[in-house]
């Protein structure tokens, strides 16, 4: 059997300093916020990369 997944894995990063170390904030009334915890940034707009599938 193969599992597929629909979805694509992504990574999120901190438009200000590039970091990974990026936290959601959950129960926003504006929608989903996030937070740098490398710079401390925060704020709705975030970088979304895609990650390239394990291969086993
Ligand atoms: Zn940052």
């Amino acid at each position: 059997m193969v599992h597929r997944r629909a979805k694509h894995k992504t990574i999120k990063i901190c438009p200000s300093c590039q970091s990974t170390q990026i936290s959601p904030i959950l129960g926003g009334i504006l929608g989903p916020r996030y937070v740098c915890e490398a710079c401390g940034y925060s704020g709705a707009l975030i970088l979304e990369q895609d990650l390239p599938d394990d291969v086993e």
